[in-house]
Formats: structure tokens, sequence, C-alpha cells
């Protein structure tokens, strides 16, 4: 049997591998249009901020490391047609520009997403990056280290991971978000806070903007040295980066006619198979099923990715692994700043038709008397008629992100508010006050829930 993959950054190289240990007889081939295979783009950010300075500790396998264990590996080859019913893939070389056909038993697509570029004046110019690949990493790493003033466009995950990399690599940071909030995925009274306690961090160091749209930039050979905004702002710069987003690489499956869903990502089943027989996909490319609500969502994250292509190379290797969707949780951090969240927040749930209650608190993440006592604001969201607990968002320099992956639990399990709360959860000083904000936020938001409960 002969696997072919498409693409080979966290999907591709996760179902190479796995595919590998699976069916050890199975000829294994693996294309990317990339330079390297295998990295960690979520690492990028960190890599950026000078946590550490070679590169190559972002990488997780060489190409000959794969090679080694009988996975042949296709750098800057890129797949330009699929046909299904012949089952063979148009690939071509982009350094020979020789273009040929091979023949696949099994086709895993892994071609992941692409940043979004803005129609903005000369956004081809020097300087303007945005970062994707490990190579927009290491040439903005390298512009970095000689420039003072850097602008960042878009406020979402990218966006604050950038802004603390560059503010730690001490340049003056301004970042323009063209919506009315940053961080849009959160709750807006849950952006808004983030918003504030960026700004009380910001000690000079960094400014943000929002419902500022980035319409010019300005340069010469050298590359860009002025921004302009539509209200009228204007700012000399050495470096741009433009976080605006991502869109899945799908153009190519839907020229073959493999089915393209609503979210605008790869329709697959939940053994990553799509409407065609034999062929898979997996990672940045396809959506995911929300499991609280049954519907479809896009949750381009490598934890999803990783996941996704191991269930794609055991099915292709004969296997029966489900991948049954995702929950929406995310985390990240700018400079003290954690954000992070899971499940519905309050609009996405009223959307999708529930009447929610929701409940917001402010606490200490530990004991006060503790040195290194923190804020946290949690916002836990339900569901009015059946006590469902839907969500849970929190924000703040206390540790935010392991009460968010306690409510990931209890999303799974089904669980409602009323038994959520009874928690046993752990508890010492320099890990929580004795009862951890989550379970206060889930005692007031049950007493609303059910009036009559401690009666
Ligand atoms: C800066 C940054 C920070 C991130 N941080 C986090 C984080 O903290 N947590 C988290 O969970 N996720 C994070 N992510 C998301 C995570 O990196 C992605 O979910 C993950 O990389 C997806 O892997 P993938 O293999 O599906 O797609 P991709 O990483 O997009 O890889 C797809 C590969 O396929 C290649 N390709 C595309 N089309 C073709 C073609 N036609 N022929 C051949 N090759 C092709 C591409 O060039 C690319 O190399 C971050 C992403 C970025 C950019």
């Amino acid at each position: 049997m002969k696997i072919v993959i498409l693409g080979g950054v966290a999907a591709g190289a996760k179902a190479a591998a796995k595919a590998r240990r699976t069916c050890s007889d199975a000829e294994i081939e693996l294309y990317t249009d990339d330079t390297h295979i295998s990295y960690s783009a979520c690492g990028l950010p960190y890599f950026i901020e000078g946590n550490f300075e070679d590169y190559r500790l972002l990488l997780v396998r060489s190409p000959e490391e794969f090679e080694k264990s009988g996975v042949k590996v296709f750098l800057k080859h890129r797949a330009a047609k699929i046909i299904p019913y012949s089952k063979q893939v148009l690939i071509e070389d982009l350094n020979s520009k020789r273009a040929f056909l091979i023949d696949y038993d099994k086709l895993i697509i892994a071609t992941g997403a692409r940043a979004i570029v803005p129609n903005i004046t000369n956004v081809d110019l020097k300087n303007i990056f945005t970062l994707r690949k490990l190579e927009d990493g290491i040439a903005i790493k390298n512009k970095v280290q000689e420039s003072k003033n850097a602008v960042i466009v878009g406020g979402g995950y990218i966006g604050m991971e950038l802004l603390e990399a560059l503010v730690k690599q001490k340049l003056h940071v301004t970042l323009f978000e063209y919506a009315p909030h940053i961080m849009t995925m959160f709750d807006e009274d849950m952006s808004e806070l983030i918003y504030e306690q960026l700004n009380s961090i910001s000690a000079g160091r960094f400014e943000i903007y929002r419902s500022e749209l980035v319409t010019e930039f300005s340069g010469d050979n050298n590359g860009v040295h002025k921004v302009r905004t539509g209200s009228g702002k204007e700012l000399e710069v050495d470096l741009v980066i433009i976080a605006a987003g991502a869109v899945p690489n799908v153009e190519i499956a839907r020229e073959a006619g493999i089915a393209i869903g609503e979210t605008g990502a790869i329709k697959v089943n939940d053994r990553m198979q799509t409407n065609f027989e034999d062929i898979y996909a997996c990672g940045d490319c396809v959506e995911e099923n929300l499991i609280i609500s049954d519907t479809k969502i896009w949750m381009p994250l490598g934890a999803n990715a990783n996941k996704e292509g191991r269930v794609a190379a055991i099915n292709v290797c004969g296997g029966d692994e489900r991948f049954h969707g995702v929950l929406a949780s995310a985390v990240t951090r700018c400079l003290s700043l954690t954000m992070s969240m899971t499940g519905l927040t309050e609009k996405r749930a009223k959307q999708l038709g529930y009447e929610t209650e929701a409940v917001k608190v402010t606490k200490n993440d530990k004991v006060g008397f503790m040195p290194d006592v923190n804020n946290i604001t949690l916002k836990l969201v339900a569901d009015k008629a059946s006590g469902l607990l839907l969500g849970c968002q929190a924000v703040g320099s206390g540790d935010a992100d392991k009460r968010v992956n306690t409510v990931t639990s209890a999303l799974l399990a089904g669980m409602t508010v009323n038994e959520f709360f009874k928690n046993d959860i752990t508890y010492a000083p320099p890990f929580s006050p004795t009862i951890d904000p989550l379970l206060n936020a889930a005692q007031i938001l049950n007493s609303k829930i059910n009036p009559d409960y401690e009666k």
C-alpha cells in the first residue's frame, strides 16, 4: 500500500510518524512546498522573543530521521492537483519547476492554513511580515535585532503573543485592531477587561488602538518606513507584522471535488475521512465538530492538528479510530496577562439559541498572604433551563488556565453547574484560596439558576 501525505508541519508529520508505526509495510511519501517539516509554529513567538537563539530547537523530527524510518520526504514540492478518480496527485518540484504525477492508495491532506494579508496600499514592501512558517519566524527575528519601532496589525492570539515578543525585545510596539475589541473570540466584557489590563501594564512600552484600520504603508527599497491609519494616524516604523487571521488551504481539495464544510474548511467524518473513501484530511485545513452544541467550527490549533493526524494515520492503515471534536479550548499569554477559554461564550451560546445565565467574579488566585498572589477574572456560562455548564473564560495575571482546564473535563462529561460546584479540587495557600475562585463562581451561578437550592 502506498500512503501519500500532503503537508508536513503538525498534522502531516504526525500522520507520517503514526502511519509508519502502524503499518510497517506501507510505502509512505510526504510532499510539502515548505522548506522545513515537523516544526513547532506555536513556538515561533517565543523564538522571536529571545527565549532561545537556535531555531533548530523548534524542529521536532528532521527529514533525515523520517527517511531513516522509511518515510520519503520531498521538500519544496507543491501538490498542484488531486485527481481522485485515477488516485493520483500532480506534484510540482519548486526547484526544478518540473511537474510529475504520483499514484496513491490512500491520501492524507494536511495542507494547513495561511495568513490573511489584507488589501492595504503597499503591503508588499520589505519588512512587512506575516508569521506562519519557520522561515517567517527566522526573518522576523533577524529584523527585530535592528529595529526600534514596530506595528502589529491585528489583536487576536498571534497579535498578543507578538506584542509580548517584541516588547521583550525592547521594541516600541503599536497594535492596531480594526474591530471595536481585541481578542474578539471572548465575550465583549472580557475583551474589554483584556484591553484595560494590558493598558495598565504597558508602562509606555506599547499602545493598542481599537476600531482603527491600517490603510497605507509607505517606504522605499529599504523597506517600510511609515504606517497610516483611517483616522489619520501616521507612525514611523522599522517593522510591521500582520496578524489578521488565517484561512484554510483548501483550494486543491475543492478543485478535486472534495466537500468543503460550512466553515470553509474541508469536511471530514469522525475518522478524518473526506467524501472520497481513500482521501483523508487533518489539521488546520479541516473543520471540527464542536462537542457541546454539535455544530461545526474551525479551530486551527496545534493540539487538534496532532490528534487528527494520529486518527487519520490509524484509519488509513485499516484501523477504526475516532476524533469526536473539540471544546474550542485555547490559551495565550501577553506579558503577565493570561487569557484562556473553553466551550461557548455567552454571545455564542445565545446565537445558538440557549437562554443563558452567566456569572463573572474577580478573585485572588491564591491566599492573599502569598507574595505572588494575583487577580483572575472568571466568567462561567450555563444554560438557564437545564443548568448545563456551557463555557468558561478566564483573564488575569493569576493562574487562569488551570481553572479553564478544570472546566474542560466538566464540559466533556456534560455536567450541570449544580454537579460541578461540588467538585473536589485541590487547595493549599500557594495554589488557591480555600474556596477556589472557580468553585466560588460556580456556586454563585448555581444559586442564580436554582434559587431555592440553599433555602
Ligand atoms: C505564530 C503561531 C502561534 C501558534 N500558537 C499556537 C498555540 O500556542 N497553540 C496551538 O494549539 N496552536 C498554535 N498555533 C497553531 C498551530 O501552529 C497550527 O494549528 C498547526 O501548525 C497546524 O498544523 P498543520 O500541519 O495542520 O498546518 P500548517 O502548520 O499550516 O502546515 C501545513 C503545511 O502544508 C504545506 N502546504 C500547503 N499547501 C500545500 C500544497 N499544495 N502542497 C504541498 N504542501 C503544502 C504548507 O506550506 C505547510 O508547511 C500557532 C500558529 C502560529 C502561526
